[in-house]
């Protein structure tokens, strides 16, 4: 495709979605994975709940990061590359060694990457028109032995790669693959593909001259690197994502501030049992181990993402889906360490989450991953992007005690435009332009519904095509709907519905002709299976129990004794200050026997929240020391309604201070 007719379809009234299907991970023919992505997905009807998030991600936040990335220089480094010269002195000077620009071309790789997924249907011209000069700009800055990295372009007596480690080029590098595949496989445009490849050709002469053997610091790269491969055939690229993985693990990384293990450098990735280090470095790590895995039929390999998945989500997982306990080093901490005022719960983090997960979906077919990718895109990934798509969360903790409250490096009281170092947005947005790929699966046996989101898949199978379409009245109503739009051949099929582990009573009926047949119950999998010759126009009906549940933590996570939390479907609630009137939240207490009911919630449109009862615990004010004698202490108690809103919408309404784990009410 021209560039011509690129921007034609970019810009123009209509777009049948992505040219390859699955535009994110698309494992190679013979890939031992379980399941298959969709060959063809489509979005849900306009004014859905994610259709809505989606167009917000479109129209709003990928022009609000371009703004920025120009506002904070991201796209002047790769100008001053191109014109040389003084500004090349100057800009080195700007540069001033600080680590975050060694990672700021990663951020526009990001947004283009997002830009390029939106592609597939349709651009704004304005955002059509910037992704195009910046691609551009991107083709330009490149050296024509295929270097690209502008901090060090920009730099003074710095050679490529010398500065491996925080460097950063190969973590760019890795995300400048993505950007180039996103485009390719949405639209066929194929010029940042090929300075990806450049790069990674320039890559490939230069890696065995240094020693200690070089391996990225940050890892992305070999998650990358195995999608090229994916795209082009040539064996060389996976081969280098297995060399990077086997480099791991043998000190190369050594001390810089932090630890071997917070570099996830202490011991070799096969011989990993928990899971450690700084929380997104080992996510992403993991994406490329099952990648990896797949390609090469390693069933040893494999193992190891499943099981560190497995101590991830046993341990240290918050209620929300975030992962990462420690504001120091963005780390995952110990087991049951999830305080929820202290929990750090990177943005990014969720995002490789939800990735791992649905490679690991794909790789075992397994429904607790298709549980956890829905509890963090509702939980963990949301919040981190403001409803009206302009402001963002680097931090996302689970209880903030005051409105001005200032925790850890990046504020977490209030999303802000942007961040000096600006990971979080681009990575919420290239998530936000491909929800609709983790709908559903194919394999042999049929198709899978995984996530209970409106939205169409298509297979190929046999000569002929089936898809389904899904119309979800969720998170808020109760409704789902699975058509066959086109049954493909008059073969039987099996159509598998995940009825999700939150919903306590399910009803699932067939629907033929407009009537519904007898019942059906799930497997011991968490799917219904249904297995006939299937004909356009059938349907299986899913009506989910959408009652409030309250929920307690285990006990050894020390912080939340004595706290319920309030969750209704797939999302997790919490109480903020400003829906209180009469006290101030570090006082409430919550009624656990409800009832709650459903209500709009005030100023957040299309917002349910919930409203319960509880009570006001005024203490005694004391003599000193925030401490007091248990018997005899006798506080003001005055019964109070509380509401709860959904915690992906905390902090639309101004400062304010939030929880997510309440206190019970008790007898005092
Ligand atoms: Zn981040």
């Amino acid at each position: 495709m021209t560039k011509a007719e690129v921007l034609r379809r970019v810009a123009g009234a209509a777009a049948d979605g992505p040219l390859s299907g699955a535009r994110t991970v698309l494992p190679s023919a013979s890939a031992t994975t379980t399941l298959r992505p969709a060959t063809r997905v489509g979005r849900g009807t306009p004014g859905g709940f994610w259709a809505e998030r989606s167009r917000i991600n479109r129209d709003v936040s990928l022009l609000v990061a371009y703004d920025e990335l120009e506002r904070a220089g991201n796209l002047a480094y790769f100008r001053a590359v191109i014109a040389g010269g003084d500004r090349v002195v100057e800009t080195a000077a700007a540069l001033n060694d600080q680590y975050v620009y060694n990672i700021f071309d990663s951020d526009v790789y990001k947004w283009l990457e997002a830009v390029g997924y939106e592609a597939a249907y349709v651009l704004d011209p304005d955002l059509a028109a910037r992704s195009d000069d910046v691609i551009g700009l991107i083709e330009r800055a490149q050296r024509p032995d295929g270097y690209l990295h502008t901090a060090i372009q920009n730099g003074v007596g710095r050679e490529p790669l010398h500065e491996w480690r925080l460097g950063h080029e190969l973590y760019c590098g890795g995300h400048l693959l993505q950007a180039g595949i996103a485009w390719h496989r949405s639209v066929g445009d194929d010029r940042l593909l090929g300075v990806a490849r450049r790069f990674t050709d320039w890559l490939l002469t230069e890696l065995d001259n240094f020693d200690p053997k070089i391996l990225p610091l940050h890892p992305g790269l070999e998650m990358a690197l195995v999608e090229l491969f994916r795209v082009t055939d040539d064996r060389r690229y996976l081969e280098l994502a297995a060399t990077f993985l086997n480099r791991r693990g043998h000190g190369n990384i050594g001390y810089y501030n932090f630890s071997p293990e917070y570099f996830l450098d202490e011991r070799p990735v096969r011989q990993s049992e928990a899971i450690r280090g700084h929380a997104v470095m080992a996510l992403f790590l993991l994406c490329g181990v099952v990648d990896v895995a797949v390609e090469t039929g390693d069933a040893s390999l494999l193992a190891v993402a499943e099981r560190q998945w497995t101590d991830m989500v046993q341990h240290k997982t918050y209620l929300t889906g975030g992962v990462g306990s420690r504001h120091h080093g963005e780390s995952f901490g110990d087991a049951y360490e999830l305080s929820p005022d202290r929990a750090y719960c990177e943005t990014c983090a969720a995002v490789g989450s939800v990735m791992l997960s649905w490679r690991l979906l794909l790789a075992t077919g397994e429904a607790k991953y298709a549980d956890l990718i829905e509890r963090v895109l509702y939980n963990a990934v949301l919040p981190g992007v403001s409803l009206d798509g302009r402001r963002f969360f680097y931090v996302n903790p689970l209880q903030v005690r005051e409105a001005d409250q200032v925790v850890g490096i990046e504020g977490c009281h209030i999303r802000t435009p942007w961040f000096e170092c600006a990971c979080c947005p681009p990575n919420a947005m290239r998530i936000l332009s491909t929800v609709e790929e983790f709908l559903a699966t194919g394999s042999s046996e049929g198709v899978q519904i995984h996530q209970l989101i409106s939205g169409s898949a298509c297979f190929a199978a046999a000569g002929s095509e089936r898809t389904v379409r899904v119309d979800s009245a969720l998170p808020f109503g109760e409704q789902v709907t699975v058509t066959v739009t086109d049954a493909g051949d008059e073969a039987e099929w099996t159509l598998a519905l995940r009825v999700p582990s939150w919903s306590l009573t399910s009803r699932v009926q067939l629907i033929m002709d407009g009537s519904a047949t007898t019942d059906l119950t799930p497997g011991q999998d968490g799917y219904v299976h249904i297995t006939r010759v299937w004909a356009a126009g059938d349907a299986v009906r899913l009506a989910v129990d959408n009652t409030v549940v309250m929920v307690e933590a285990d006990p050894r996570i020390d912080a939340c004794v004595g706290h319920l939390a309030i969750a209704r479907g797939p999302l997790v609630y919490c109480v903020e200050e400003v829906d209180l009137h009469a006290t101030r939240l570090e006082n409430i207490r919550v009624d656990a026997r409800g009832p709650w009911t459903a209500e709009p919630a005030a100023a957040l449109d299309g917002i349910v929240s919930l409203v319960g009862k509880g009570s006001s615990v005024t203490p005694d004010p004391g003599d000193g020391l925030p401490y007091r004698a248990a018997r005899g202490s006798s506080p003001v108690v005055q019964p109070l309604r509380i509401t709860a809103v959904p915690y992906f919408a905390w902090n639309n309404r101004g400062p304010t201070a939030m929880k997510v784990w309440l206190p019970i009410e008790r007898a005092v």
